[in-house]
């Protein structure tokens, strides 16, 4: 198993956003140098990487990380920071795709998602502006609120705190009168993600693990009955491995790239917003993203600026051309921000999976792997980074959340991945007919 370029199509560096502009520093750590010897090694730096090395160490678990460029390069560092509980799928559908016995676990385990980030930040004392006033999801057509109400539904029979509100009432807590309806997830919460990675690395440094970026695995080889684990200037020989490298992976295990679709994201962001007109914006707190195919999100960050974004990559060369789609959503969306400029614009890769659930791998004793969480990574990574801990620790397969499935390349999945770019454009073009 051989492979080190990261092919994935990103059009942005990390150090284009506003996280890396803003994020806590990264704790230091230098290249792999050298043979190490490790329990558990593990492959990527991100929310899933990070958070099985941070329960694998405290397991008590010799670990030892390695992350191509420095830690939440990949979507970790780069996403919009909406912390959920739960996937985009309404409950019965997860059963429905998972089955009865996967799906109650599964369902259970990431309605908890919100509350395991926040008490991984508290425990941690992990400063990533963790702010759990909610997220609001709301219609873009009035049909759409018949799905909210579906989806609000589902879930309180579970015991979620959701809350519906009317078309006037969204606009009183979003600030824009362009939705015909919400609702409101109390468990959610948005937080920093490039802080919240780089916090998650420090507290499992703290617990013992080795993290070493600059290092990316070129080559992950059997070894008898240890892996081994091939790095530019080192390697680790270890019992077993976590491949957490999700949209970013390439050709280390074969068709394991192939099993994702990728799938852009573009954001920006903009100066930090005056007093008087950021009361109108997003007046309740918290952040929203809405019902279409393209979908719009939207929140604020610490320092009063509005982050917006939408699916697809995007190139664009002029941010302040008011013709670009970036400055017709925000006059769509908040026509009071229409002399307000922007500083930051930035993509990263999204891992989609046909149905829309993420995949459990073991392909070898001792290999394994989560990957597409289908936009929403930041409760599933670090749930499934735990979930991962505690299999190689000895949870019997039974008690996991998700079927094992083999790893298996997805059919047409560049025509798939040419749908959903069109589908966006499409959908963003649409968006403003409307
Ligand atoms: C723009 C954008 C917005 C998003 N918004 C949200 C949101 O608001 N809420 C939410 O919950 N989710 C969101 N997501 C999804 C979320 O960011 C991802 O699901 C999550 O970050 C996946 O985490 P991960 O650790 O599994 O993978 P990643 O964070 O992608 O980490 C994979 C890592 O593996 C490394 N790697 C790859 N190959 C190798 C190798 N050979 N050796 C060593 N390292 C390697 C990469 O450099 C990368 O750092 C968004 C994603 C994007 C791109």
């Amino acid at each position: 198993m051989t492979g080190h370029s990261s092919g994935t199509p990103d059009i942005h560096n990390l150090n284009d956003s506003l996280w890396y502009a803003t994020a806590i520093p990264e704790k230091k750590s230098s290249p792999l140098q050298g043979k190490r010897v490790a329990d558990v090694a593990v492959i990527g730096g991100g929310f899933t990487g990070c958070s099985a090395a941070l329960h694998l160490a405290l397991q008590g678990a010799a670990v030892v990380l390695v992350e191509s460029n420095e830690i939440g390069w990949g979507g970790s560092g780069r996403n919009a920071g909406l912390c959920n509980a739960g996937l985009w799928l309404d409950p019965d559908d997860v059963m429905d795709r998972v089955g009865h016995h996967h799906g109650t676990k599964l369902i259970a385990g990431l309605t908890e998602t919100p509350k395991l980030v926040s008490n991984i930040i508290g425990r941690y004392n992990i400063d990533c502006d963790w702010d759990p006033r909610g997220v609001v999801k709301a219609a873009f057509k009035p049909s759409h609120v018949k799905g909210l109400d579906r989806h609000a539904e589902q879930w309180r029979k579970l015991g979620a705190d959701i809350e519906s509100f009317d078309r006037e009432q969204t606009s009183n807590i979003l600030g824009t009168t362009r939705y015909h309806g919400s609702i409101i997830d109390h468990r959610s919460g948005t937080l920093h993600p490039l802080s919240y990675a780089r916090g998650l690395a420090r507290a499992a440094q703290t617990e013992g693990a080795s993290i070493h970026t600059h290092s990316p695995a070129l080559t992950l080889e059997r070894d008898g009955s240890k892996w081994n684990v091939s790095t530019p200037d080192g390697s680790i020989c270890a019992d077993s491995v976590v491949l957490a490298t999700n949209a970013y992976s390439n050709s280390l295990v074969p068709g394991l790239k192939e099993s994702v679709i990728p799938v852009g994201c573009f954001m920006c962001a903009t100066e930090p917003l005056g007093q008087n007109i950021v009361r109108t914006i997003l007046p309740a707190g918290g952040a929203m993203y809405d019902t279409q195919p393209s979908m719009y999100f939207a929140r604020l960050d610490r320092e009063r600026r509005l982050i917006l974004g939408t699916l697809g990559y995007f190139r664009i060369k002029d941010l302040s051309d008011k013709r670009t789609w970036p400055n017709r959503i925000m006059r769509w969306l908040f026509p009071q921000l229409e002399n307000v400029g922007w500083t930051h614009h930035w993509s990263g890769t999204i891992g989609f999976t046909p149905d829309h659930v993420p995949r459990l791998y073991s392909p070898e004793p001792g290999l394994y792997i989560t990957l597409g969480y289908n936009g929403r990574g930041i409760g599933p990574g670090t749930f499934f980074g735990k979930m991962l801990a505690g299999w190689i620790g000895g949870t019997p397969e039974s008690d996991l959340p998700l079927p094992i499935d083999p790893i298996k390349p997805i059919t047409f999945r560049h025509t798939r991945q040419l749908f959903y770019q069109t589908a966006f454009r499409a959908s963003l073009l649409r968006g403003f007919v409307s």
